[in-house]
């Protein structure tokens, strides 16, 4: 019994799961690891699972475990977006790794297996504005790729929904995000792909034109579209 308890508290910590951008965004310090909410195989081929496995238990363990190490006293019962939406008041430990907590925890929301993304259907809502900034569906999956491939570096590509209501992409530098105060491109995320190698080396060494490309075969449409119809 007692250990049952035991473990039980050594699971806590890693089973405050962020499913959803509002929930994280809520999220207070100290931060946890989300889980994944598929297995570490799940994306395989597109994303292989050792780069899973370290990614999740290692690259975004690590974000969180320096950001709960970065911040104060002070900084407790702070929403994680609050904190984000001040970040230049806060010192570059906690954009870097407050960044890299937010991003990751959205990222693995973005993707499911292939079997199942390809069960997935993006709402008309989504669509609609899809065509409305980009002209077209495809036309928009060209441009993100194309911003995708030009991050130079480590960084991030993004949908984004502007404050009035507008869809465009951005890319970001090292874990910055549109939710900080810093960022030149400002709003929600909607869909984001994280392109530092440590996200694709293992599989495509210096392919990252394959990987970007390969991303879309495990997005899960009705996920994105639940953060588009957010508000
Ligand atoms: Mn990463």
């Amino acid at each position: 019994m007692l250990k049952v308890l035991a473990l039980l508290l050594v699971m806590a910590p890693s089973l405050g799961c962020a499913t959803t951008r509002g929930e994280l965004n809520k999220a207070k310090s100290p931060f946890a690891l989300p889980e994944l909410g598929y297995a570490a195989n799940a994306l395989a081929p597109v994303i292989d699972e050792a780069t899973m496995n370290l990614h999740h238990g290692k690259h975004h363990k690590a974000y969180v475990d320096n950001l709960n190490a970065a911040l104060g006293e002070q900084d407790k019962a702070k929403s994680l977006v609050e904190i984000l939406g001040s970040v230049s008041k806060y010192p570059d430990a906690v954009r870097n790794n407050g960044g890299g907590h937010w991003n990751h925890s959205f990222f693995w929301t973005l993707m499911n297996s292939e079997e199942k993304a390809a069960k997935t259907k993006m709402s008309s809502a989504l669509r609609k504005d899809l065509e409305k900034s980009f002209g077209s569906v495809e036309n928009f999956k060209k441009e993100f790729e194309t911003q995708a491939k030009g991050v130079f570096g480590s960084g991030w590509a993004w949908l984004v929904k502007t404050d009035d209501g507008k869809l465009v992409i951005a890319k970001t530098a090292n874990q910055d995000n549109p939710l900080m105060d810093i960022a030149a491109v400002k709003g929600k995320p909607v869909l984001a792909l994280d392109v530092w190698e440590h996200a694709y080396y293992l599989t495509y060494q210096n392919k990252r034109a394959d990987y970007v490309a390969n991303f879309w075969r495990i997005v899960d449409w009705k996920q994105v579209s639940k953060y588009h119809a957010e508000r």
